[in-house]
C-alpha cells in the first residue's frame, strides 16, 4: 500500500515537472507582479498584460516556444517566461514600437520584419533575424505563420496559428484604435490591403485575433466583424467620405502637444489619422 502510494506521488510529481504552467485552467492568472499578469490563454498560449496596457503572447509547442512581442517595462522578462515555459524561445516582435519590443535585451536573438528596421533598435547587441511572408515557427505540433500586414508600420506582422484558427496580430487591425498617424506611415491603401488579406484568411479559417493592447479589448478576442468595419472606415477615408465625419482624436498622448490626429469611429472601431498622409 505504502508503495503505490509513492508510485502515484511520484507520477503526479512528474507530470508537474513536465507540463509547467499547462494545469492551469484558461482564464488563471499563472503570474502577477507590479509589471506584468500573466494568464493561460489556450491550452498551450498565455496572455501577458503589463501595468502601462502592452500585451505579450507565449505560445508553446511540443519542441519550442515562441515569445510574440516584449511589452514596454518588465524586468527579468526572460526569467519570467522560462517560469511559463521551459522550451527553447523564439522571440518574435509584431514590429518595433517600443511597447512591442522593449526588454529585447534580455534576449540573445529576435526575429522581426526587415521593413520596421527604419524603426531603430536602441542599442541591441544580440543577433537580429529577419522574417518574410509565409515563414513558419515550427514549435513542434504548432506552427506560427508570418502574415506581413503593414500600414501599422512597414514591417508590421501578424502570425497565424492556423490549426487553432488564431492570429495574434500585434498592432496591425489595432485594438478598437488602430493607429496610422504615426511616422513612417502607409497609405490608408495599405491599410485596405492589409484588411483584405485578414479577411481573406479568416475566410481560410482564421476566427480569433489576439492584439497587441489586449486589455482595450471586450472579452480579448476580436473577429471578423471588428475588421470588415476597419475596411469600411478605411474605404471611406480612401475615397474622401469618411473624412467629414472624423473628429480630433483625444488621447492623453496628444493632450499637450501640438499634434492633432483625427480619429474616424464607427461601433467603437476607430481609425486614427492625418489626412495629409492618406495618400
Ligand atoms: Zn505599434
Ligand atoms: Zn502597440
Amino acid at each position: 500500500m505504502k508503495k503505490s502510494l509513492f508510485i502515484l506521488f511520484s507520477a503526479s510529481l512528474f507530470l508537474t515537472s513536465c507540463s509547467g504552467s499547462n494545469n492551469a485552467q484558461i482564464g488563471e492568472v499563472v503570474f502577477e507582479n507590479d509589471q506584468l499578469r500573466i494568464t493561460q490563454l489556450e491550452e498551450n498560449a498565455w496572455v501577458g498584460e503589463t501595468s502601462d496596457n502592452t500585451t505579450i503572447y507565449i505560445v508553446e509547442g511540443d519542441d519550442r516556444a515562441a515569445l510574440i512581442d516584449t511589452g514596454t517595462s518588465i524586468d527579468g522578462l526572460d526569467e519570467i517566461v522560462t517560469g511559463i515555459t521551459d522550451k527553447p524561445l523564439d522571440v518574435i516582435l509584431t514590429h518595433l514600437h517600443s511597447d512591442h519590443a522593449g526588454n529585447i535585451r534580455y534576449f540573445d536573438e529576435i526575429y522581426f520584419h526587415p521593413a520596421d528596421t527604419v524603426l531603430g533598435l536602441r542599442g541591441y547587441t544580440g543577433k537580429v533575424n529577419y522574417v518574410a511572408e509565409g515563414d513558419v515557427f515550427d514549435l513542434g505540433g504548432t506552427q506560427l505563420e508570418v502574415l506581413h500586414a503593414p500600414a501599422h508600420t512597414p514591417g508590421e506582422i501578424c502570425l497565424l496559428d492556423r490549426a487553432a484558427g488564431i492570429c495574434y496580430s500585434g498592432d496591425a487591425v489595432g485594438s478598437n484604435d488602430v493607429w496610422l498617424q504615426l511616422q513612417p506611415s502607409a497609405p490608408i491603401a495599405t491599410y485596405i490591403a492589409t484588411c483584405d488579406k485578414i479577411l481573406a484568411e479568416m475566410d481560410k479559417g482564421i476566427d480569433k485575433i489576439y492584439c497587441g493592447h489586449y486589455v482595450y479589448i471586450d472579452g480579448g478576442v476580436l473577429h471578423r466583424d471588428y475588421v470588415e468595419t476597419m475596411r469600411e472606415l478605411a474605404l471611406s477615408l480612401e475615397d474622401g467620405s469618411g473624412i467629414p465625419q472624423a473628429v480630433p482624436y483625444d488621447n492623453a498622448a496628444y493632450r499637450n502637444t501640438a499634434w492633432k490626429p483625427l480619429v474616424l469611429s464607427k461601433n467603437g472601431v476607430n481609425i486614427v489619422f492625418y489626412p495629409e498622409y492618406l495618400k
